[in-house]
């Protein structure tokens, strides 16, 4: 059963977010195709998952942000009766090659052209470590096991070391199907009750502030209403829904806005700053939309402002 889906990724939101504020987004158009492509591996990698559906009882968790020692995102995690799994996907085209001593990975595209990378292994491994301490934290055992993944078999991994497994996306049909059951070590109260200490606390992975790229100055920053049907910025509000000239109209626009002024700035958005966002001069107005919306609060009085829930 999956019990968590997927969020937008951060990378594709921070590019839409530049190509929808700033000037010369243009510039961005190959950058945008590269997040798409990660993002199309992890959608494979869902299709697959979603198809396979396990016999024994499971739980599946995507993109899970926890933080132990540190921070760390798991792409998948699937908690069974005997032992949690820890998925990876990878979509890199070409070789990758693992080493270890010192632990890297050499990635050689189709031109013959090589960089060195974090080794996917061992970042495996980091994450196992980590979600390992985040349970003993929490006063949670359960073994953890990782998974490796590569979106399409045109990926040449190599160096693999003996007991990794390795898998395509489109083999976890049958690894699932086949995998045999363990002796449970955890009992279905038990499953949950990770799964639901996990989403208690995962907080969705946010990019340090765009603003700290000096190519992106808030000053820049165009304001107004963004139109997911035309793209334009400018939507009014009229009777409780946002509309827009080109005959759109939507209830929740002013979340989108809010959250780009957000991820721009890097600060708590105040009332007067999210009345300039929305080119809405209502004091009351403002303060309801953003009372309503997921965030933290902080300050008080007219120092009030809202911000993202992250980790501290
Ligand atoms: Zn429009």
């Amino acid at each position: 059963m999956i019990i968590k889906r997927r969020g937008k990724q951060a990378d594709k939101e921070r590019l839409e977010i530049l190509m929808r504020r700033f000037p010369r987004a243009d510039l961005l158009v190959n950058e945008y195709a590269a997040a798409c492509a990660g993002e199309g591996g992890e959608e494979r990698f869902d299709f697959y998952i979603d198809r396979c559906g396990p016999k024994f009882p499971h739980l599946i968790l995507h993109d899970v942000s926890l933080k132990s020692v540190s921070p760390f995102q798991l792409d998948s995690v699937m908690i069974t009766p005997w032992c949690l799994y820890i998925f990876s996907v990878k979509n890199l085209k070409g070789v990758t090659e693992i080493r270890t001593n010192p632990a890297q990975s050499i990635h050689t595209k189709d031109d013959g052209s090589a960089s060195g990378r974090r080794s996917p292994v061992e970042e495996l491994e980091t994450h196992a470590w980590l979600l390992e301490e985040w349970l003993m934290r929490h006063n949670l055992i359960a073994p953890i096991r990782t998974i490796l993944v590569f979106s399409y078999p045109k990926q040449i991994p190599e160096g693999i070391p003996p007991g990794q497994i390795v898998l395509f996306s489109h083999q976890l049909p049958m690894f699932l199907a086949k995998l045999k059951a363990e002796p449970a070590v955890l009992r279905e109260t038990e499953m949950r009750e990770i799964a639901d200490e996990m989403l208690r606390y995962h907080r969705p992975y946010v990019h340090a502030p765009i603003c700290k790229d000096k190519r992106y100055p808030v000053s820049l920053m165009k304001k107004g209403v963004w139109c997911k049907d035309c793209g334009r910025l400018g939507m009014r509000r009229v009777h409780g829904y946002w509309v827009c000239s080109c005959g759109a109209k939507d209830k929740d626009a002013h979340k989108r806005a809010i959250r780009d002024w957000l991820l721009i700035t890097g600060e708590p958005v105040t009332n007067r700053a999210a009345r300039e966002m929305l080119g809405l001069d209502k004091v009351k107005i403002v303060n309801r939309l953003l009372r309503e919306m997921d965030l933290e609060r902080v300050g008080a009085y007219r120092g009030t402002g809202y911000q993202l829930k992250t980790h501290k």
